[in-house]
């Protein structure tokens, strides 16, 4: 089956937005192509009249660091992300979370960009750039704007970014500091594929004297059609001390406050709810202890 009646690789930015352009919207950005191409096939997505190939944009596969931010072009792959010191030590839970993304073919080609860009809302990469308070630059052909990243999310497979018209450049966050950390848990069916059944990704900052939390950002999906903050959650831990009994308190609150949903493929409502609460004390209390001793764990994948 031919998935694309032409295909062009793009070698900037611009000339990627013109060819769009030139095809009036019946063009759209491919990637690693591992969600886009498969939906192709399948038939759940319509054969478009030119894929527009963004690999091969040297701004888009370049990962750089200026004083405390770090900035990641959408086009690069998970096992790029894994492999990047920097991200591995002080954006953990990113690392983590693209280790586990397929397997090691999914993750030589499946681009960070689009995982976002497809707008699932348990996607495991894009949850940990929510947990980092990430932004994402989108260029159109009315310029360049960076957004927060859950401004991108409009439901479930819904994004606010149109790859027949424009593209996401890159994402830039803060890198963790001293008593800050982040980590990234899931839970998946062995045999599973693709999401899972559910995902969390935790950041913590402590004071400093590593005995309080000052700030926390936590997002354990899916519980809603986009990737949500458990803002409860995080209000709840701050000023709190950082003991496991606080953190079993604030697993408990995200069991009651969060929904979960019964998906035929993966898990009930009532399972999801009760690993809510374990996933949610188990990647808040790795970030903890990752905040106070600054110590990384090693990451699997890559
Ligand atoms: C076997 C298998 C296992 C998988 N396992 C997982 C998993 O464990 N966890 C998980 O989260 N995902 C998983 N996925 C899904 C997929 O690999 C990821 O979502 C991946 O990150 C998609 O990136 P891509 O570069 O392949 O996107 P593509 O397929 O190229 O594109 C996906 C969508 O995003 C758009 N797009 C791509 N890049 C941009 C951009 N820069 N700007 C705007 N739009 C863009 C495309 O037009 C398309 O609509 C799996 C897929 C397969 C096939």
């Amino acid at each position: 089956m031919q998935l694309w009646e032409r295909y062009h690789v793009a070698e900037s930015v611009e000339q990627a937005l013109g060819w769009l352009a030139d095809y009036g919207g019946a063009a759209q950005i491919v990637a690693g192509g591992t969600d886009l191409l498969l939906e192709i096939q399948q038939g759940s997505h319509p054969k478009a009249a030119a894929l527009v190939d963004i690999t091969r944009v040297p701004e888009l596969t370049s990962i750089h660091t200026e004083a405390d931010v770090l900035t990641l072009g959408a086009g690069v792959t998970h096992n790029a992300i894994v492999a990047h010191a920097v991200i591995r030590a002080q954006a953990t839970c990113l690392a983590e979370s693209c280790g586990v993304v397929g397997g090691p073919q999914v993750r030589n080609v499946a681009t960070i960009g689009g995982n976002v860009a497809h707008a699932l809302p348990a996607a495991d990469g894009t949850l940990s750039l929510v947990a980092l308070d990430a932004q994402a630059e989108i260029a159109s052909p009315e310029g360049r704007t960076w957004l927060p990243i859950g401004d991108l999310f409009l439901g479930a497979g819904k994004s606010r970014v149109n790859p027949a018209r424009e593209l996401i450049t890159r994402f830039r966050f803060k890198l963790a500091a001293a008593a800050e950390a982040s980590a990234f848990k899931r839970i998946m069916r062995p045999q599973g594929v693709a999401l899972p059944i559910l995902g969390c990704a935790a950041w913590v900052q402590l004071d400093a004297g590593r005995e309080r939390f000052t700030a926390v950002r936590l997002v354990i999906a899916p519980t809603a059609p986009t990737p949500l903050r458990a803002a409860e959650v995080e209000s709840f831990l701050i000023g709190k001390s950082a003991t496991a009994e606080t953190l079993q308190a604030a697993a408990d609150l995200a069991r009651q406050t969060l929904t979960a949903r019964t998906s035929k493929y993966r898990a009930t409502a009532e399972y999801r709810s009760e690993m809510i609460a374990l996933l949610a004390r188990d990647a808040l209390t790795t970030a903890l202890e990752r905040a106070v001793s600054g110590e990384v764990i090693p990451i699997i994948g890559g």
